[in-house]
């Protein structure tokens, strides 16, 4: 039994918002959106951070980049997005399951 929130999600043992599911990532609308879109991605295994990565994660990480401008299209947003990766405490990440971020439409927070 897992304590982690983003694998309660994929679990389903937690409800979301679900946008887009595979045999490998997971993605979700923010609980708390800082843009009128806001996504996170997450791959299903459980990866804390970009700091727990290794080279077994090389193609699983290549195939979430590739996936990243996709989601954003089919949220529409057709011309550009932001992404946001936390890592650790000094990169402010509070959900210990590696998650890019896909930020993008009216009120897009500045990068501060
Ligand atoms: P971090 O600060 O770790 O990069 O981002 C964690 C994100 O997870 C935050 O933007 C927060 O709003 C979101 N979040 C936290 N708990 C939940 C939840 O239960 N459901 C969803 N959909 N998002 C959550
Ligand atoms: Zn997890």
């Amino acid at each position: 039994m897992t304590d982690c929130l983003f694998c309660k999600i994929i679990a389903g043992d937690i409800p979301s918002d679900k946008v887009y599911e595979d045999d490998l990532l997971y993605a979700f609308k923010d609980i708390s959106p800082k843009a009128s879109v806001h996504l996170l991605v997450i791959p299903k295994v459980h990866i804390e951070s970009l700091d727990s990565l290794n080279a077994e994660h090389q193609q699983l990480i290549g195939y979430m980049m590739l996936k990243l401008p996709e989601l954003a299209k089919s949220q529409g947003l057709d011309d550009g997005f932001r992404t946001i990766i936390n890592t650790g405490p000094g990169g402010g990440q509070e959900v210990g399951h590696l998650h890019s971020h896909i930020l993008g439409g009216k009120n897009m927070p500045g990068f501060n």
